[in-house]
Parts: C-alpha cells; sequence; structure tokens
C-alpha cells in the first residue's frame, strides 16, 4: 500500500497498519532498493539522515515523503467506481466529541506555500508584514523557534528540529540565520527563499533563491508587486 505523507495519512497508516498487521515505513524517498528482501529508503532524524528500511510483513505499508517524487503524466484508462462506504456509530472505537479546528487559514502541515519570520523581525509588532504576505499567496504563517519562545508568535508556528516539519511547494523565511536545527525541519520544502540583510547567512547555503536585504524593504514590496500582479491576472 503505498500512501503520501500528508497530515492525514500520518494518521491514518499507523491504523492501517495496525489494523493488517503490516510493517509501514514513512518519509520514503525513493522506490524500493531491493524487493527480496523489501527495502525502502527513508529520512530520519528530522531529515538530517537517511536509513534504509526492511519490511518483512505481507503486507507493506509505505508513505512516501512530500516533494521526493515528481510528478509524471501517466496516460491511462480507468473507470471510475463509486464507492460509498455505509459506517455505523459503532464501527469506531473512538468518538469524536467536538471539533475545534481552524478555518480560513492554511496549516502548516498541508500547506502549499509558508511565509516564516525570524529574529529579523525585530518584535511582534512587525508580524503583521508576515501575515500580509501570508494572505495575499494564501500561505500558512511559520516561525522560527526564538521567535515563539519569546512569544511573538504562537508556539504552534514553530517550525523545525524541535517544532513542525514543512514540506510545502515553497517556503519564505524572513530574519531567519537558517541554523541547522531550523533548516533540519524545512529541508524537504521544494523550493525555499530567504531574506535576510546578511550575506554570509548559512540560509543562503540551504535557499534556491535568495535576497540580501533589509526585510522591513523587501517584503512592503513583494506585498505590493504580488497585489499589482493578482489584481492585473485576477
Ligand atoms: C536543541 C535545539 C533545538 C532547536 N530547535 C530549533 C527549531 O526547531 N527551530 C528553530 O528555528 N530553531 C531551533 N533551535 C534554535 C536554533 O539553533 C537558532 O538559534 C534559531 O533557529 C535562530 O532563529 P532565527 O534565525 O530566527 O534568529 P537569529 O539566529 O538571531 O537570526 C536572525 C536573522 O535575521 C537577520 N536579520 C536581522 N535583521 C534583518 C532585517 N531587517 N531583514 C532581514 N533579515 C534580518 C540576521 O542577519 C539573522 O540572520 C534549536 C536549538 C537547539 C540547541
Amino acid at each position: 500500500i503505498i500512501l503520501s505523507s500528508s497530515a492525514d495519512t500520518k494518521f491514518l497508516a499507523p491504523m492501517l497498519s495496525a489494523q493488517l498487521k503490516a510493517g509501514y515505513v514513512p518519509n520514503v524517498v525513493a522506490a524500493p532498493e531491493s524487493t527480496s528482501p523489501f527495502q525502502v529508503k527513508r529520512t530520519v532524524f528530522s531529515n538530517k539522515g537517511f536509513a534504509i528500511t526492511q519490511l518483512d510483513t505481507d503486507v507493506k505499508i509505505i508513505g512516501v515523503s512530500n516533494n521526493a517524487f515528481g510528478s509524471v503524466e501517466n496516460k491511462t484508462d480507468t473507470t471510475v467506481e463509486d464507492f460509498a462506504p455505509e459506517l455505523a456509530e459503532a464501527a469506531f472505537a473512538t468518538k469524536s466529541i467536538e471539533i475545534d479546528k481552524v478555518v480560513g487559514k492554511a496549516t502548516i502541515a498541508d500547506a502549499d506555500i509558508v511565509v516564516s519570520g525570524g529574529r529579523g523581525l525585530k518584535g511582534p509588532e512587525n508580524c503583521g508584514m508576515i501575515e500580509e504576505l501570508a494572505e495575499v499567496l494564501g500561505a500558512a504563517t511559520a516561525c522560527s523557534k526564538p521567535v515563539s519562545d519569546l512569544g511573538w508568535r504562537p508556539h504552534g508556528e514553530h517550525v523545525g528540529q524541535t517544532g513542525k516539519p514543512v514540506a510545502s511547494n515553497l517556503y519564505i523565511a524572513i530574519g531567519i540565520s537558517g541554523a541547522i536545527q531550523h533548516l533540519a525541519g524545512v529541508s524537504a520544502s521544494k523550493v525555499k527563499v530567504v531574506i535576510n540583510t546578511d550575506p554570509e547567512a548559512p540560509f543562503f547555503k540551504a535557499a534556491d533563491y535568495g535576497v540580501v536585504g533589509d526585510a522591513f524593504e523587501v517584503v512592503p514590496q513583494l506585498i505590493e508587486k504580488l497585489k499589482e500582479f493578482k489584481a492585473q491576472n485576477a
């Protein structure tokens, strides 16, 4: 069974694994190295290393890491069948009493774009530009650990080794130095953009695009240009 690595499948896979008595390997980044024995390559330690893991169960479940494979068009004729399972309340071992969900905002786990702020923002009063940029892009907001430790942003937004992992298509790091613990959590993002005044900031080595500049000048201009672009292409 091949699954993705969305927040939903990471929740589903362990339950399937227990139900089917199947071995489960998440964060798989390559096709199996061998099928007998069945061995797959996966990331470990917050994407800092790789491990080759062997599955010996009859049924095997792998969770493919986000952005590990490009999409390839494979034209086939398929029949789409309606699937409407009937599940009675009694079929569930647990019962949801209440669902408390953030609405109208992309979450870090599933966001296509993440806009993240670091200590270069200087203070909580300047986080508005991160929110505004995120709003224009339809992105989720995130931050470095010190920013949440200082209470500038909520703890749920802290990304990195000790925070949430990010595997978005675009990760924009604003005023973040790029410490190894931060990069460990964002390295699975497809395209990384950094805005930083210090050309020697380590993030530039890990980024696909970099702007050496003051966030307080660059970000408002970026917001303005994006708004113009959206208005012209609405
Ligand atoms: C065990 C352990 C676990 C950790 N886990 C995490 C983790 O999960 N996530 C995490 O983020 N950190 C983590 N850290 C902390 C990490 O080591 C760094 O200290 C932290 O990431 C630095 O945050 P920062 O980049 O926001 O701040 P800083 O390192 O202070 O960097 C601020 C950056 O902003 C730039 N800047 C300043 N002014 C401007 C401006 N006007 N415009 C643009 N740029 C500007 C500066 O040049 C600098 O590069 C961990 C540390 C330890 C020891």
